[in-house]
């Protein structure tokens, strides 16, 4: 919220990625931004003066290596499409932080929110997360400390969840179906943080069928007061369009009016694209809105052609089982400094978990163990060993060591001496170091003896 009120202006980039498909016949498509490039130049959003047009520009290597340890390295998990919708979210930062624009919305694909710190592969049609790079550019480039990231996509933002697991400082919300009825099958009300960061991740999962309704009862009751309190210094949106009525893979029943309105009371600094499928029955509609609201301008005629007022009641239970949910992560949230208390006593010096991830669009499996210092000087360095499979073939290993902001010397000491230790393991592909403090990234092949550092 730094820059609130230095310009009027809403900043947009749109970047359909024509180039780039899953596959022809797959949602996620090159036709997926077409109708709403069409209804915005219709509107005539980009001749207004509240608005001005952005030309993208390409993410480079290291503003993705802060954020990923990419398998085996960035350059054969992405496309030039990748860095363009990246390098789009920067662009937006740098107008924002320079007060050319009071917010932006990065309208660019491919989406993000599915893509985890390590990426082998593409997961739920995302292979680096976009709302991630932003995040770490935003804090290395211009010193923000507390950041709110709001994922308003249907599906659960498990990508963003698992980045900012461990740390504090970035509160991650979603909302989303329930999932137990879709994908990818996470983000309920427990899975809330490491145990140095609980309750800074939030989960609100929505029965299938959710209204306007519901969804503004979440954001009154909850969101909008838990980031009074978080007080972060910016807000960013992930802003998926898939819980509107008519989307294809997903069952909710929230409209373009609604989704306006939730950017009207969130105002967030900039919003970058996720998902939305119903390409030309929501996507138009709900990514005008958007713009609309966010450059304040009147949405009250918008509405889709089908759309009637009343189409969609709650039922009365369905209300109840949302209050439940809202007031047992209200819980979480006001207990969070007892809760972190309580989860560090009696833990060691380190913290493990192990996991295990699937690509569902790569048919990729992944183990992976990843480690935590608990340190009383800072945040602790982070340390992953990880192992792709494909089908009975091992596809790429490798270990991967993160040093923190304003890591204590010891942590620093003891990270360094980690990535010395694995480099020339016959039995790892690949070692990396990401160090935050000093912004760069080292990345050893055990293969070729190689090394390479941005
Ligand atoms: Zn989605
Ligand atoms: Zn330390």
């Amino acid at each position: 919220m730094s820059s609130k009120g230095k310009s009027g202006k809403t900043g947009l980039i749109f970047f359909p990625a024509f180039d780039w498909a899953i596959s022809p016949t797959h949602p996620e498509r090159e036709e997926r931004l077409l109708y709403t490039r069409d209804q915005i130049f219709e509107e005539g959003l980009m001749d207004l003066p509240q608005i001005d047009e952005y030309k993208p520009r390409l993410a480079e290597m290291l503003d993705i290596a802060r954020v990923h340890f990419c398998v085996p390295d960035v350059e054969s998990q992405i496309t030039e499409a990748h860095l363009i919708a990246a390098g789009s979210t920067l662009t937006l930062a740098d107008a924002l932080e320079s007060g050319e624009i009071r917010n932006g919305f990065a309208l660019v694909r491919p989406p993000g929110h599915h893509s985890m710190r390590v990426v082998h592969g593409n997961r739920g049609f995302c292979n680096i997360n976009n709302m991630a790079i932003l995040v770490e550019y935003m804090r290395s480039k211009y010193g923000h400390k507390r950041i709110a990231v709001i994922d308003t996509d249907v599906h659960h933002g498990d990508g963003t969840q698992e980045i900012f697991w461990h740390d504090p400082d970035v509160l991650c919300i979603s909302f989303h179906q329930d999932g137990h009825t879709l994908y990818p099958g996470t983000g309920f009300v427990n899975e809330m943080g490491g145990p140095q960061a609980l309750a800074r991740t939030l989960n609100i999962p929505l029965p299938p069928g959710t209204t306007d309704e519901g969804i503004h009862y979440v954001l009154d009751r909850l969101i909008l007061p838990v980031l009074d309190e978080f007080k972060p210094d910016l807000i960013l949106n992930s802003a998926g369009q898939d819980n509107h009525y008519t989307d294809p893979l997903a069952n909710m029943r929230f409209s373009a009016n609604g989704y306006a309105r939730l950017n009207e009371k969130l105002a967030p600094d900039i919003c970058v694209l996720e998902g939305g499928y119903a390409v030309e029955t929501a996507l138009p509609y709900v990514n005008t809105g958007i713009i609309q609201a966010m450059a304040g301008l009147d949405y009250s005629h918008l509405k889709e052609p089908d759309f009637v007022p009343g189409r969609f009641v709650q039922s009365e239970q369905m209300s109840r089982e949302i209050e439940a949910t809202v007031a047992q992560v209200q819980r979480l949230w006001d207990d969070r400094d007892e809760l972190v208390k309580d989860a560090l006593e009696g833990l060691g010096d380190f913290y493990r978990r192990k996991k295990r991830i699937f690509y569902d669009t790569d048919m990729i499996n992944e183990s992976q163990e990843e480690t935590v210092r608990l340190c009383p000087n800072c945040s602790g360095y982070m340390t992953i060993s990880t192992q792709a499979q494909r089908g009975y073939g091992i596809l790429n290993s490798a270990f991967c060591v993160s040093i923190p902001r304003k890591a204590c010397a010891s942590c620093r000491e003891d990270a360094k001496e980690e990535y010395e230790e694995h480099i020339d393991d016959c039995r790892i592909g690949y070692v990396c170091m990401q160090d935050k403090d000093r912004d760069t990234f080292k990345f050893h092949n055990n293969m070729t003896h190689t090394q390479k550092s941005y």
